[in-house]
């Protein structure tokens, strides 16, 4: 360090605290303020913030008498409950390593990465049993099974009473897998420092606007997303930190989430595309009053026909974006008040666009050789970030780490532009992007026109090999009404925007399939890897 830096170093008096971003001060303000604020589960139990405190002692306490030290790692299979959200704390501030199963994957991934994270203990639902029974004489090293059914007799035998230690912010506090596109499950992981900054990034991002979205400690908070899949996107952190009450649905099934919505009055959630869908199409949404309720879709791109369906109920919806491995807030579509004031439709278009940066974000959309292209709204290019909170690799993996990290960028394999106000819209995924005689058509946006038809439910548009044009566009629909299922209705409708000047007729998917449902992944997002496997030889047989 030169000479005229060290003189500008802070003085540190003996007996100043070194504040460490750490995950137990994370609850200072709620217990200050809102100790008689509650935290439900489903319809079976609810307690006040007090209680929670006193839960996170007794947790601790019962996993040190099972054996549990620093540095240890402790797993949990659980639907989205308390006890996954007094893991949250506990476990980190214990200054051991929460591994978040995600138990969507099959027993040979999970299986898997019970191994490579090196899992010492796992709290498990009387549900996931089964999976383990089937995979547990292929565990490389002695692992404790808790059965989270004695959960609540466990934590009453235990004194509520643990002094949680302070210890370095850069310690990691979790681990999870993500099953990207191709290979074994990729670990990622995020450290104290990165998980309190990600808390606060999060609050500031989704209330950067006034006028809509905003998330306060007089809201009702309910996530609808999975708390495997990125900590919940990382929010119970935030409405922990706010004080603000928590419902915890268990597993999900739409009239379930919907009655919770309505008698716990949620007010914020958020959750994948394809869960508002299910959410709306089910009977009981044309009975509740849904319209105090704002939902952040992420995980995929918002589509405007969902988008517009929220709307028409009073909804206030938007999207955002972020991945497993950047914790995950990169982006948000909040509008300012400018943008509400513009018509409806260029609104749902602003909606659904991808977003500006949150704070301390910093996103470029660079060419091959990561040179900038063009802030002009038009300009594509691939993603690439950096931020406070971004997985610092892959566990054990230096090749795929550094390929993650290329360039000092963590490359996100996502596709899209930025507008001069900062707006981001992606267009594609790198491996998602479909080339058709020289040319690029983006299958997010066919995906969103067509999900404005009146007979869409759902869509999905891959690219598939072609001998002529070497990829062309195939639409897979699920019909609202399979009698009016009808293609030719589907490409007329696209041919409107064509008319209008919005797409080239090259985009255009001759093949339009009505299927009953839809590949999805393990966190409910379209599988696109799957469909394009599938339908790998679909023209070939036809022209065959
Ligand atoms: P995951 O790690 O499973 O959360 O997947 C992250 C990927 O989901 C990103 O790299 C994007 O391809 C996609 N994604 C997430 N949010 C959005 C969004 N708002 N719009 C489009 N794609 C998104």
């Amino acid at each position: 360090m030169c000479a005229s830096m060290s003189k500008h170093q802070l003085t540190t008096s003996s007996s100043a605290y070194d504040y460490p971003l750490i995950i137990r001060h994370l609850l200072r303000t709620p217990l200050t303020q809102a100790r008689n604020q509650e935290i439900i589960y489903a319809d079976k139990l609810r307690y006040n913030y007090s209680t929670f405190n006193e839960r996170l002692g007794r947790l601790a306490n019962t996993l040190i008498k099972l054996g549990i030290r620093a540095g240890d790692t402790v797993a949990v299979m659980d639907w989205d409950s308390h006890r996954y959200l007094e893991a949250f704390f506990a476990v980190p501030m214990l200054g051991a390593i929460l591994h978040t199963i995600n138990i969507r994957l099959s027993p040979s991934q999970i299986l898997y990465t019970i191994n490579h994270a090196q899992d010492d203990i796992i709290l498990i639902h009387a549900d996931f049993m089964p999976i383990i029974n089937e995979i547990r004489d292929s565990f490389e090293r002695d692992i404790r099974i808790l059965s989270l059914s004695d959960y609540e007799t466990l934590l009453s035998d235990a004194s509520p009473n643990y002094k949680f230690p302070d210890f370095d912010e850069n310690t990691r506090a979790t681990t999870f897998y993500t099953t990207g596109t191709t290979g074994l499950p990729k670990g990622v992981y995020f450290t104290h420092r990165q998980l309190v900054l990600h808390t606060l990034g999060f609050i500031s991002t989704v209330n950067w606007t006034s006028g809509h979205g905003g998330f306060h400690s007089d809201d009702v908070y309910m996530p609808i997303t999975p708390m495997f899949h990125v900590h919940a996107w990382g929010v119970p952190y935030s409405a922990t930190l706010m004080g603000v009450k928590q419902v915890y649905p268990g597993r999900y099934e739409a009239g379930a989430l919907l009655a919770l919505i309505e008698a716990e009055q949620v007010t914020f959630s958020h959750c994948v595309p394809t869960i508002l869908q299910m959410l709306l199409n089910h009977p009981r949404a044309a009975h509740t009053d849904l319209s105090h309720w704002r939902v952040i879709i992420g995980g995929a791109a918002l589509p405007p026909g969902l988008a517009q369906q929220a709307l028409d109920l009073g909804i206030d919806v938007y999207a955002a974006y972020g991945m497993s491995e950047t914790c995950p807030i990169l982006t948000a579509a909040t509008l300012t008040k400018t943008m509400l004031a513009k018509s409806p439709e260029e609104q749902l278009r602003l909606r659904c666009k991808t977003g500006r940066t949150a704070p301390l974000v910093e996103l470029r959309i660079v060419d091959q050789n990561m040179n900038d292209v063009p802030q002009d709204g038009q300009s594509t290019g691939e993603i690439v970030v950096r931020a406070p909170w971004l997985t610092q690799g892959y566990l054990d993996d230096p090749v795929r780490s550094e390929e993650l990290w290329a360039g000092g960028y963590m490359h996100t394999g996502d596709i899209g532009y930025m507008d001069m106000d900062g707006l981001v819209q992606i267009t594609d995924r790198l491996k998602d992007v479909i080339k058709s005689g020289g040319e690029w058509i983006s299958s997010i946006e066919l995906e969103g026109l067509i999900s404005e038809h009146d007979n869409v439910a759902q869509v999905a548009v891959i690219g598939i090999p072609d001998k002529q044009w070497s990829e062309r566009p195939l639409a897979l629909v699920v019909p609202v009404d399979a009698a009016q299922a009808d293609a030719d209705s589907i490409r007329a409708h696209i041919n409107g925007y064509v008319d209008q000047g919005l797409l080239s007729t090259w985009a255009i998917p001759q093949r339009v399939e009505f299927v009953t449902n839809i590949d999805l992944t393990s966190v409910g997002k379209i599988d696109k890897k799957k469909l394009r496997e599938k339908y790998a030889h679909a023209n070939e047989l036809e022209k065959d």
